[in-house]
């Protein structure tokens, strides 16, 4: 059987005993193992630290920008094997697996021109400000790249464009990373971190790969570290408070669990442009990659008295979806990612039930191309809440799968009170064509979102869904949604730089600061 090694400190190394096992998610059969027990980490932390650190902060921009391009073309160039490993261990269709991998490559892609765009430079400053009377007292606020090291723990879900996007921001930053995805789908990070390897291009102590359990890897964070996590809300809070990461001030990012919201707008009639808009990106939403996207529209908010209407065409529209095993011809949605997934799904609905949500509909269709009792396999669903204000549940527990629950509201103020229930998520929607509407529901909502996507029909043919993130935007959102952002461009720099004011002698600091 395949055994996935980690690539620490300049080599690939295997972990004792057999560890965890990977498996098939449509066959249930193991794919791979991989084990971290008795890995140095401590040595990784120092690989990183004396030789990655150092020679990143020796590129300027624009020779980062060239190394985060070569990784995006080395991608771009081994996605067929990329898809086959997420196929095999995710569970993924083809188009679910492209969603990760070219997402990995084009937020390199982007990180690289935004490179080229620094240019000679290695680190930032601002424009600056004098500070008192004389006009030679100065101040600067200097960003510079931590001296630690960026570790990064990610989620089952995108095992590519998860360590991508935050690969690509902190090397651009200047800061070296140690990259670990969740264990259940880490053969396509694995194969991933061999074709970036491959290239040649990583200068060397930048990145490493932890494949398996963290063991004791957090213990070894200091003041210069980072700590960016995706994940659940609850290993966000463990990690959060770990008595390492407290007491050395470790800089946190938590992306988490979010209860996105889409709303539609009271003046869209059915039919319209908006409409149609509307019901394709809610069932996109629910059903690409099986529901597993923390940005998948979990609640959908739509005027009383058209919510028979939208139950009925989305019904419609999700009925459509053909699921089962995707190497079977015309799949369009997959298993869930493992057999945990499978029981938090089954649980989840059960939750959602038992608080006040009543399942309207499930797909009645056969998984197609199964095997008889095997796979991982939940169908799309559809719940319904009545009374949202008495169902808490559903704006709290987020069912990771291809489910969402269908909710009324009167008035566009408790329309943007019932989103805020959600205490915070990513993303939000608003499907309108009336101005005054949209620029209420976009004050309500902004305030709870890390992006607020707004469909009306002059757009609908060309807006990205919602659950797309693009890495000029920022992707995070407050509370419940971990409080995190990455992304959005230039501000994704600042989480791996230390800002500084610097004051004195304008000369000499501009001097100092490599600004003449
Ligand atoms: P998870 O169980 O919290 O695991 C996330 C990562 O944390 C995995 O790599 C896991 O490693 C690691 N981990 C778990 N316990 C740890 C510990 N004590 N110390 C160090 N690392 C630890 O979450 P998941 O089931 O993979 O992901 C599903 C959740 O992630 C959903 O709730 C979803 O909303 C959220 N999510 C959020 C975003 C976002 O951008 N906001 C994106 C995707 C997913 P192992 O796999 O080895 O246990």
């Amino acid at each position: 059987m395949l055994r996935l090694k980690s690539y620490l400190a300049g080599e690939w190394r295997d972990g004792e005993g057999e560890g965890a096992t990977l498996y098939d998610p449509c066959t249930e059969e193991a794919v791979a193992t991989t084990s971290t027990a008795g890995l140095d980490f401590a040595a990784a932390f120092r690989w990183a630290r004396n030789l990655g650190g150092p020679n990143l902060r020796a590129l300027t921009f624009a020779q980062r920008g060239a190394v985060l391009k070569a990784l995006s073309k080395a991608i771009h160039d081994a996605r067929e094997e990329l898809i086959e490993a997420s196929m095999q261990n995710a569970g993924t269709t083809r188009g679910d697996a492209k969603f990760d991998i070219d997402g990995a490559a084009g937020t390199l892609a982007y990180y690289a021109s935004l490179g080229k765009k620094l240019g000679d430079r290695r680190f930032l400053v601002d424009e600056g400000e004098q500070l008192t009377r004389s006009p030679r007292f100065y101040g600067y606020h200097a960003k510079m790249p931590r001296t630690g090291v960026a570790v990064h723990v990610n989620a089952f879900n995108f095992p590519a464009w998860g360590l991508a996007e935050k690969l690509a921001v902190a090397l651009l930053a200047g800061m070296p990373v140690i990259s670990k995805p969740a264990t259940a789908t880490a053969l396509t990070t694995f194969r991933l971190m061999e074709v970036l390897l491959k290239t040649g291009e990583l200068p060397e102590g930048s990145l490493q790969l932890v494949c398996g359990s963290a063991g004791d890897l957090l213990s070894h964070l200091g003041p210069q570290d980072v700590l960016a996590f995706t994940g659940s809300a609850d290993t966000g809070t463990y990690l959060r408070g770990l008595e390492n990461v407290l007491a050395r001030s470790v800089r946190v990012n938590v992306e988490a669990d979010s209860l996105n919201a889409a709303v539609l707008g009271p003046d869209v009639e059915p039919g319209s442009e908006t409409w149609i808009r509307f019901i394709k990106d809610v069932a996109l939403e629910v059903t690409q990659k099986t529901g597993q996207k923390c940005t998948a529209t979990r609640r959908v908010f739509v005027p009383a008295e058209r919510i028979d209407a939208v139950q009925e065409a989305l019904v419609e529209a999700m009925d459509a979806v053909v699921w089962g095993d995707p190497r079977a011809e015309g799949v369009r949605m997959g298993p869930l990612a493992s057999a945990q997934q499978l029981r938090d799904v089954t649980a989840g609905v059960q939750t959602l039930v038992e608080g006040g949500a009543r399942e309207v509909w499930r797909s009645s269709r056969e998984a197609v191309g199964a095997t008889e009792g095997k796979g991982y396999y939940f169908p799309p669903a559809l719940l319904r809440a009545d009374e949202p204000r008495k169902a808490g549940v559903v704006h709290e527990h987020e069912v990771f799968g291809p489910v969402t629950t269908l909710m009324p509201y009167t008035g566009l103020g408790e329309a943007g009170e019932l989103v805020a229930l959600g205490h915070g998520g990513l993303v939000a929607s608003v499907y309108s064509d009336d101005r005054e509407a949209i620029g209420v529901l976009v004050r309500a909502l902004v305030p709870w979102s890390g992006r607020v996507l707004v469909a009306s029909a002059k757009v609908a043919d060309q807006a990205s869904a919602p659950g797309l993130v693009l890495p000029s935007c920022v992707h995070g959102g407050p509370g419940r949604a971990g409080g995190g952002e990455e992304l959005g461009g230039l501000r994704g720099l600042d989480f791996y730089m230390q800002r500084t004011a610097v004051q004195g002698d304008r000369g000499l600091l501009e001097r100092a600061l490599d600004m003449r």
